[in-house]
């Protein structure tokens, strides 16, 4: 894809980039195939992919939500910073603090943070279900792009969004996964608000973008254990 065709599908959403922020995406996609010679962050590294799969696809995130607003942004196993990074680079007046349990893409995730200068970053190592005791209703938005099965996913993220604030699920097919949440959605406060199907432009794979609005605050017990939640899971 060219850098033509990129700006036009970002039109398409309603999606501004200047010169400096497509310099950005540009540095950022070096970093990363550099990056990934030495450290497993992605099976994708042809210039055009990554320009399409990785940084169009996290920008799909905007058929949601309006970033135009000044948000507090929290991006739950965000791996090589998707769509958390990218959304930092089109929206900098957000706030935004990645979660990954994997130390190797945190560091990888602040290199490009300070490569880029981008200010008001914030990268914690830790599980999402960890980093959720202590740091409940504290953001406006948290989005997660392909982390987990979406019962698993709602209990990791659902306790550190503020009442009022949504949970996005970025994923492929999401209906069996909507069928199996029922319970987690009513444990967990929220209701479903938003669903987007559509296809990624040029390869037409298909996707889903669920919005989740939390109505009350979570209770004291989310998030549970790690092991406690693998062992009697929210279905
Ligand atoms: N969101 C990125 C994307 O769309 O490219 C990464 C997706 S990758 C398949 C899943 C990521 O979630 C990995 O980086 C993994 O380390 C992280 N992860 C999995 N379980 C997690 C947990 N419980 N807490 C925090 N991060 C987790």
């Amino acid at each position: 894809m060219t850098k033509k065709e990129f700006i036009l599908l970002l039109e398409k959403e309603n999606i501004k980039i200047d010169d400096h922020q497509f310099s950005q995406l540009e540095k950022y996609f070096e970093l990363l195939v550099d990056y990934n010679k030495k450290v497993n962050l992605t099976a994708i590294t042809n210039k055009e992919e990554v320009f399409l799969k990785h940084f169009f696809d996290s920008l799909t995130v905007t058929k949601v939500v309006d970033f135009n607003q000044k948000q507090k942004i929290c991006d739950v196993g965000t791996g090589a910073g998707f769509p958390g990074l990218v959304l930092k680079i089109l929206y900098p007046e957000t706030e935004l603090t990645l979660v990954d349990s994997l130390n190797k893409r945190i560091k990888f995730l602040d290199l490009v943070i300070s490569s880029l200068k981008l200010k008001n970053v914030y990268t914690i190592h830790s599980r999402a279900e960890d980093y959720g005791k202590n740091n409940k209703e504290k953001f406006d938005v948290v989005t997660a792009r392909a982390v987990t099965q979406l019962p698993k996913l709602l209990e990791l993220c659902v306790p550190i969004v503020k009442v009022g604030g949504v949970f996005i699920s970025m994923k492929a097919d999401a209906e069996e996964e909507i069928r199996s949440s029922k319970r987690a959605m009513s444990e967990l406060k929220v209701s479903l608000e938003k669903k987007e199907v559509f296809s990624l432009p040029k390869e037409n794979s298909s996707r889903t973008i669920l919005m989740f609005r939390k109505n009350e605050k979570t209770k004291k017990e989310f998030p549970r254990s790690p092991s406690e939640i693998k062992k009697q899971p929210l279905h």
